[in-house]
């Protein structure tokens, strides 16, 4: 029987990355849903070419138009619209599989809706797991969801666990593991040897320029900032039950390994590829499988040196931001999370520098009360403050 999959940001490149594996395995998955959030061209195209039952469209206007378009094309795709749509497909009973690659807190309900739903999830979604932390690691554990991290790095992790370990995701113990440290690497992205006093005048298309990976708008500024890696090592801290000792982040420019793991008796494991997420997508799609993803091999022959160093906390203030706000508590990251996506929009809009990222979320952090964050509604409402803070002080870098 095909697995029904529902793919949740389904025009972005994530979703592009998993409709591509699909179409090479279309006898393991079948798409029982697509969603996006307003560009209905590009989801009328999806359900042109991979027919869906349902397509999402949380702007209204664009469902409607969505709508007219798969009628007048005998599309048979069923059009939803708004976010509680989002959770309907996610949850709904015929659902398997569940993507979770919407970007930004946008995501946390419909992925929370499948996780309750007990679900396999795939996670790219970092920025839910950042906002919620506790509370979506123990609904995992409380529905019997499986959930598999879709994040390159924390794939990688995942792989040089023991299947013990993968079986504990949340609450792994890794010490009985004989598991030393987790080694988060990350290529320090476009500005990594930029002089130092160019940083803060760079334009959103050198932010958006990555050296190795091709990625979504704000992912690419976050691999800028590093403020990426700042959100995966609090994603890692969650999925990998990481105390404050057992976690490093390592810069590696190549983007070859994608992370690894440190184990007591000195060995490293360490995951390699090329640098394309259809990778750890095709992982997680076929796990405990290995299937082909359409990459191909790592040619040793052919790669340069691989080299490491430690980040520069001057160059990339958001990293050291992101590991404090991490070790604070709950509160710390959902506000961070927050005022990083309405500096992000700031700065994609032109209408803060890029050192205005950092100054955005340092503000917030600082000015901000963290209140004791015990439900999900209390997140969403604490991220929705937080989001007017940050708004406000954007507002008076311009
Ligand atoms: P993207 O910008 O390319 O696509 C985002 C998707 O989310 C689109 O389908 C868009 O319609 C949808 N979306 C945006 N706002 C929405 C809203 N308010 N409500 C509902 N849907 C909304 O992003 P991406 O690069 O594919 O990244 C998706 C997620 O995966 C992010 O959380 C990112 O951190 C993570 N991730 C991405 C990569 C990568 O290589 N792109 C790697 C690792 C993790
Ligand atoms: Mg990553």
């Amino acid at each position: 029987m095909k697995q029904q999959l529902t793919l949740l940001g389904a025009t972005g490149s994530i979703g592009a990355s998993t409709l591509d594996i699909m179409a090479l395995h279309a006898d393991a998955y079948e798409l029982f849903a697509v969603t996006a959030n307003s560009n209905h061209d590009a989801l009328f195209a999806i359900c042109q070419k991979h027919q869906p039952r349902y397509a999402v469209m949380v702007n209204d206007a664009a469902a409607q138009a969505l709508s007219r378009r798969c009628q007048q094309e005998a599309v048979k795709t069923e059009v939803l619209s708004g976010e509680a749509a989002l959770a309907q497909v996610s949850s709904a009973s015929e659902v398997d599989v569940v993507m979770a690659a919407i970007v930004g807190a946008a995501g946390l309900q419909p992925t929370l809706a499948a996780v309750n739903a007990g679900k396999r999830v795939l996670l790219a979604n970092k920025e839910a797991l950042v906002m919620s932390g506790q509370l979506f690691m123990d609904a995992v554990e409380k529905s019997g969801a499986q959930l598999l991290p879709v994040d390159s790095e924390h794939n990688a992790i995942f792989q040089c666990l023991t299947p013990h370990a993968q079986a504990q995701l949340g609450h792994v113990n890794l010490a009985e593991e004989g598991i030393s440290k987790i080694l988060l690497t990350g290529s320090g992205g476009p500005f990594l040897d930029l002089p130092l006093p160019q940083l803060a005048a760079q334009t959103p298309a050198a932010a958006c320029k990555h050296p190795n990976w091709s990625m979504g708008q704000k992912i690419s500024v976050d691999s800028a900032t590093m403020l990426n890696k700042g959100l995966e090592y609090i994603e890692a801290r969650w999925l990998f039950n990481c105390a404050e000792h057992e976690i490093d982040v390592i810069i590696h420019p190549q983007s070859v390994i994608h992370s690894m793991v440190q184990y007591t008796d000195g060995s490293v494991l360490a995951q390699l590829g090329q640098p394309d997420m259809k990778t750890p997508i095709a992982h997680c799609l076929h796990y405990p499988k290995r299937q082909n993803s359409g990459v191909p091999a790592l040619d040793f022959t052919t790669l340069n040196a691989l080299t490491f160093t430690r980040p520069e906390m001057e160059r990339f203030p958001c990293l050291r931001l992101a590991q404090q706000a991490c070790w604070h508590g709950q509160a710390a990251t959902t506000a961070l999370n927050a005022a990083n996506e309405i500096a992000v929009a700031a700065f994609l809009e032109q209408k803060i520098q890029f050192s205005g990222i950092a100054e955005v979320c340092k503000r917030v952090l600082d000015r901000i009360e963290l209140p004791a964050l015990a439900t999900i509604a209390d997140i969403i409402a604490f991220d929705a403050a937080t989001r007017r803070e940050a708004t406000t002080i954007a507002e008076a870098l311009q």
